[in-house]
């Protein structure tokens, strides 16, 4: 089968490799779509802590597909199922996998990073991962190309929930990208009173504006802080969502909560930024 195998950093090889050998308990899924995410991209840049030196790996985390075999019966799947896998699997037994925070287990696996991920014409999903609910069966109507995006969704659904949007609350998303779209989406559905976007490229935003996007700022050269002030007539919004991997979004995301705001820094950094010192203003 064809797959795209990380080598080290800045070498992602297209290569022929064997179709993976079924285990028990294990799914053979064959791969659909694989949407593309910012974490392939660090990853095939810079490499990743749990990719050892030499080690090669196939990339990609966001699949779906259809079960293809199965290693023996198993349970609540069978072959022809339409799939979408979620790339990480806690370990289920620590603190953090009992309070339902497999994401945060320290000691996770994860598709496309420690295990063979979904850039290939077939992924396998081992028996441990089946388990754990890594798999789950998908509704007739939607395309393999939207469903593949049911794990950065869920994502962006878990950001809007963290931070508690409602219809109180004027929430600002900066950037303009996937992420952003499904974040002004989510905040829409949850009710938001009014959604602020800043990016940097106008094309995006207008992209963005049937989303449900209220307001649109490029920000260009300007300054988001002030920007968005003005917009707000100098009072902050409630919530506010980096959609963009900066440090100086974080910062001024900070600068622009009104009083009781929320922030959820949703982008990561890189590697080699530094976390900014980000102290809210204060109010008398
Ligand atoms: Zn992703
Ligand atoms: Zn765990």
């Amino acid at each position: 089968m064809n797959a795209a195998v990380f080598h080290e950093p800045g070498v992602v090889v297209v290569e022929d490799r064997p179709v993976p050998a079924v285990g028990p308990g294990d799914l053979l899924i064959k791969v659909r779509a694989a949407s593309v995410c910012g974490t392939d991209l660090r990853i095939s840049r810079h490499g990743h802590f749990k990719i050892a030196p030499g080690q090669h790996r196939v990339l990609g985390h966001e699949v779906a597909g259809e079960i293809v075999a199965t290693g023996g019966p198993v349970v609540g799947y069978a072959v022809g199922d339409r799939v979408a896998v979620t790339p990480n699997v806690g370990c289920g037994r620590c603190g953090m996998c009992r309070r339902g925070l497999n994401n945060m287990c320290p000691d996770y696996e994860a598709f496309g990073v420690s295990l063979d991920g979904g850039f290939a014409e077939y992924l396998l999903v081992p028996a441990f991962a089946v388990q754990r609910g890594n798999v789950f069966g998908l509704p007739a109507g939607p395309p393999f190309g939207q469903a593949a995006l049911a794990e950065p969704f869920s994502c962006c659904l878990r950001g809007v929930q963290a931070v508690g949007v409602g219809p109180q609350d004027d929430v600002l998303v900066v950037g303009a990208g996937p992420i952003g779209a499904f974040t002004v989406l989510l905040a829409r559905l949850a009710g938001a009173r009014r959604i602020l976007v800043a990016n940097r490229s106008r094309g995006r935003l207008d992209r963005i504006a049937g989303y449900g996007a209220d307001t649109l700022i490029e920000v260009g050269d300007r300054d988001l802080v002030a920007a968005v002030r003005a917009e707000t007539g100098g009072r902050g919004v409630d919530v506010a969502i980096t959609a963009a991997s900066s440090p100086q979004v974080q910062a001024d995301a900070v600068q622009l909560l009104a009083t009781h705001g929320r922030v959820n820094f949703f982008a990561g950094l890189g590697q080699g930024d530094p976390a900014t010192p980000t102290t809210p203003r204060r109010w008398s």
